[in-house]
């Protein structure tokens, strides 16, 4: 299954985790191991609080000062900082899945984490079952 994403900034986190939850209710499948998986090398997945807006910000912002957009780069596109953000928090997650639910704990969110937007992206849903 694949979920579309459409982001609107160069960087932006955005909380996936009811269309996730969408996927597995259509795929029937209620127990198991349920695997988000970005298939962009610029765009990460990653599980964070989703209660405050400020911890996406906060994030957003420390991953930008981490990782300047221009640094003396090599690579000719001139995107490298998205390449590497992507590497730090890698393309996917795994989440177990009990009677139909996503485990998450109550602060716990699925971002997809774009980091050289605005693009129309894909993630890949794989659910697998007990
Ligand atoms: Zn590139």
């Amino acid at each position: 299954m694949q979920i579309s994403v459409k982001t609107s900034a160069r960087t932006q986190m955005i909380d996936i985790t009811s269309q996730v939850q969408t996927c597995v209710k259509e795929s029937g499948i209620k127990n198991g191991l349920v695997h988000v998986f970005s298939m962009h090398t610029t765009a990460a997945v990653t599980i964070n609080e989703n209660a405050d807006p400020a911890v996406e910000a906060d994030i957003l912002n420390t991953i930008n000062k981490m990782v300047p957009w221009d640094d003396h780069f090599k690579h000719m596109e001139g995107n490298s900082a998205a390449h590497i953000k992507v590497s730090l928090f890698g393309p996917s997650e795994i989440i177990p899945l009990e009677n139909g639910s996503l485990v998450l704990g109550t602060w716990q969110g699925i971002y997809f984490c774009e980091f050289d937007g605005p693009r129309n992206r894909q993630v890949n849903i794989k659910i697998i079952s007990d």
